[in-house]
């Protein structure tokens, strides 16, 4: 299988738009409320936008209220990694797709049941197929 995660730079630059690249490879924040998914309700699958790879469902998508996509659960297990995230002095936890390594958001302990996980994600990192409603 094709190593999406050692690609360069150069290689996102061509398949990104500037946005994307922004969030994906420069692990930037869309503006809350700007995502075209925040109030996305339709049945389907959440893939990666650099890379297609599957990352959540329609079915563990809730309304967080933070103006930015959120899920309480993955699609399935690994299809996400985490890392802790110092930056802008919090401590967080950034969410990467598993596939490529592309920056999708971080992940907080205060979601919905079952999980008690709230997946906090760019909708810009995502490319939803299936109901759009
Ligand atoms: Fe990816």
């Amino acid at each position: 299988m094709e190593d999406m995660k050692n690609k360069p730079e150069s290689y996102w630059k061509e398949r990104l738009t500037p946005e994307q690249f922004r969030i994906t490879r420069m692990r930037g924040t869309e503006r809350p409320f700007s995502g075209e998914y925040v109030t996305q309700k339709g049945d389907g699958v959440y893939r990666c936008v650099a890379c297609d790879h599957p990352l959540f469902s329609s079915d563990t998508k809730f309304e967080s209220g933070t103006g930015w996509p959120s899920f309480y659960d993955v699609i399935e297990q690994g299809s996400v990694e985490t890392k802790t995230d110092l930056s802008h002095l919090m401590v967080r936890t950034e969410v990467l797709c598993a596939n490529c390594g592309a920056h999708l958001g971080h992940v907080f302990d205060d979601g919905p049941n079952p999980t008690g996980q709230r997946y906090c994600i760019n909708s810009v990192a995502l490319k939803f197929e299936g109901d759009e409603k």
